[in-house]
């Protein structure tokens, strides 16, 4: 198993400090802009962004989470299936801009999944995608607003991404076979 570190503590750092100021430039500011990780590292992730939006503006943006678990559904399909297990939303999503949040963009199923679990609970007023990690491969015509980094892959290689919330550093690896 080969692998190569694409990101280290202080290139995420950066990743971070861009993208909120992309999020910041796009949206003329915070009003009205609520963050949702997709569990489980988008979560830590989403936080980091509205420490450094508030660092940047003086006002943090709410943040929900979203639960999607990427289920086999049976033993002959390939694809996994997307599952939303629960949402922790506690703000009114109606006429809100959403940034989703979430590490790693793949096939785009598990965003799909995210914007059915938000179009069930109102109507914002946009929702906007942000992710750590684009490995290319989609499915769907699904593309995010704001990337970390475009990392392309094969389909045999996999990015592990540790946060230190969770994982106890921050760091992006590439694996292969
Ligand atoms: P998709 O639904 O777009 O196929 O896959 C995206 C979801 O699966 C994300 O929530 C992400 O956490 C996970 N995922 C897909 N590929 C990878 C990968 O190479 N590394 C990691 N860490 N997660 C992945
Ligand atoms: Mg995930």
């Amino acid at each position: 198993k080969k692998k190569a570190i694409i990101m280290d503590q202080q290139a995420l750092n950066r990743a971070i400090t861009r993208t909120s100021h992309e999020i910041l430039e796009n949206n003329k500011g915070i009003d009205g802009v609520t963050l949702i990780g997709i569990r489980r590292r988008g979560v830590p992730l989403a936080h980091r962004l509205a420490e450094k939006i508030e660092s940047i503006e003086g006002q943090a943006p709410l943040i929900g989470e979203l639960d999607i678990t990427l289920y086999r559904d049976d033993l002959s399909t390939i694809a996994k299936l997307p599952v939303l297990n629960g949402t922790k939303i506690d703000f009114d999503i109606n006429d809100k801009t959403i940034v989703l949040v979430d590490d790693v963009l793949y096939t785009g199923r598990t965003v799909r999944a995210a914007l059915d679990a938000l179009l069930d609970l109102g109507r914002p007023k946009a929702i906007q995608l942000m992710i750590l990690v684009d490995r290319g491969h989609r499915e769907l015509p699904i593309r995010a607003d704001y990337v970390g980094k475009n990392v392309p892959t094969s389909k045999k290689e996999i990015i592990e991404v540790h946060v230190t919330e969770i994982d106890g550093e921050d760091s992006v690896i590439i694996c292969e076979e």
